[in-house]
């Protein structure tokens, strides 16, 4: 294809064809029986590939920054006490949000490439009352994955609500939001949901829309308020036409045609093949001579890795290297660590046959930097261990 790059970024990914098939079908009404139907499976489905059967699904025009704003906006009120778990920048984003609704942050978090020790969590929500908990599953600043079964476990001992930032996650990496007990499960369509970027979902426990139902204050945010947005998704998933907002109809049409992607494939296989994907990447990249932000291979996530360069290699000349054979990956995000790591993204639609490819470009790219190794020493490593893995 002519001008075709490879886009391995963490979001906006690569999208299936049919996926932007149905963002090029003619736009309808909002209320034509046709979207009615589409929106209502897209909802349906979000209940079963976030495992939340008994869930409340939202669906809003917004990026992934809306669907945190609009999960804690309903669930906090002035005073609230909240307990930040941070593995990177999009913790320190909860923060700011956070901090914007009057409440009384404590942001828990720890060295770079680790996650804070379930005893630290655990001493912070002895040391007083908190409302709620947030972690993110993956960081993307950094490709630190938690386990969020413990941290949720620990927000339900101690009677706090837990919010899973899951935006490079959901699709991507185990998520069992009802097993688990995690109240507000959100994430943006441009990641391992796999559409074009411009949606935020989210699923909530009846827990947290109790909590909503029971506020003694109203929502200080007009546009993300439940009450506005409820009673469209109830009429939507109802099959009946509703308005508040004009939903983004093409975006929705998408996202019922990639929910049923995945949810045919199956949700654990879909898992399984990032985490196998994943980790021969890591075993490839290691074998390279390279090292990943984590401190523990245990603790990298299955979607995205975070690549220190070696010394020598400088980022400018290593990504211009990269993007001349139409490889497209991310650069560091951490303000501290900007220019000392980059970041490949590899989910959703993601191949091994585009791993392949954007291994191939790294050695290329390494070699032109001036860094040595022994030559397709990475390749052969990934399809080494994938294949074991896959036998
Ligand atoms: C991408 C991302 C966000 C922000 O999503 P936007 O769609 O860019 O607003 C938040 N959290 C995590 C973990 C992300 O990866």
């Amino acid at each position: 294809m002519k001008g075709r790059k490879l886009l391995m970024i963490p979001g906006p990914i690569e999208f299936e064809p049919e996926v932007l098939r149905a963002m090029s079908a003619v736009t309808t009404s909002h209320v034509a029986p046709s979207f009615i139907n589409s929106f209502g499976n897209a909802l349906d489905l979000m209940q079963k590939v976030w495992l939340a059967p008994n869930g409340q699904p939202f669906v809003v025009a917004g990026s992934g920054t809306l669907a945190m704003d609009m999960a804690v906006a309903n669930l906090v009120e002035t005073g609230d006490n909240v307990l930040v778990v941070s593995t990177g920048y999009f913790g320190k984003r909860y923060q700011d949000i956070l901090e914007r609704y009057q409440t009384n942050v404590t942001f828990l978090d720890a060295p770079v490439g680790e996650i804070p020790s379930l005893e630290s969590i655990e001493n912070a929500l002895k040391s007083k009352a908190y409302k709620l908990v947030t972690m993110t599953h993956v960081d993307t600043s950094t490709g630190v994955l938690v386990r969020p079964k413990e941290i949720a476990a620990l927000a339900k001992k101690y009677n706090a609500l837990s919010i899973l930032d899951g935006v490079c996650s959901v699709a991507g990496e185990e998520i069992k939001q009802e097993e688990w007990g995690i109240d507000v499960v959100l994430t943006a369509s441009q990641k391992a949901v796999g559409v074009p970027p411009g949606l935020a979902l989210l699923v909530a426990s009846s827990k947290a829309m109790q909590t909503w139902e029971h506020r003694k204050t109203l929502v200080p945010n007009y546009y993300a308020d439940w009450k506005n947005w409820l009673p469209i998704m109830k009429a939507y998933q109802g099959r009946k036409p509703s308005y508040f907002g004009t939903p983004p109809v093409n975006l929705i049409m998408a996202l019922e045609t990639s929910l049923k992607i995945i949810h045919e494939e199956g949700i654990a296989i879909r898992v399984q093949k990032h985490q196998q994907l994943a980790n021969a990447f890591r075993e490839a990249i290691t074998a390279l001579g390279l090292n990943i932000l984590p401190s523990k291979k245990e603790d990298a996530a299955n979607t995205l890795t975070a690549i220190y360069y070696p010394s020598g290699v400088e980022a400018g000349e290593f990504l211009k290297q990269l993007s001349k054979l139409d490889v497209i990956v991310a650069g560091g995000l951490l303000p501290e660590l900007k220019t000392k790591y980059f970041r490949v993204g590899h989910m959703g639609a993601v191949t091994s046959i585009d791993i392949i490819s954007t291994l191939s470009a790294i050695e290329f790219a390494l070699v032109k930097c001036g860094f040595t190794f022994e030559s397709g020493i990475g390749l052969s490593t990934f399809q080494k261990i994938l294949n074991k893995e896959i036998e």
